[in-house]
């Protein structure tokens, strides 16, 4: 029997995740903390929001 550690890989950098560091996302994935973080704030960046539609308007 070979000993195999476990290499958890964040799925959102690929690079291999600490499992003391790492962040369990809503998918069960193995996720840095901090991509975990960069996930949601993007998410919530491309999410459509009510954002201001500035019509250009001749304002002269
Ligand atoms: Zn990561």
């Amino acid at each position: 029997m070979s000993p195999s550690p476990v290499r958890t890989c964040c799925w959102i950098c690929g690079r291999a995740c600490p499992l003391e560091n790492c962040k369990i996302d809503e998918h069960g994935l193995a996720v840095h903390e901090e991509c975990y973080v960069a996930r949601v704030v993007l998410k919530s960046a491309t999410n459509p929001s009510q954002k201001n539609r500035v019509l250009e308007t001749g304002d002269e």
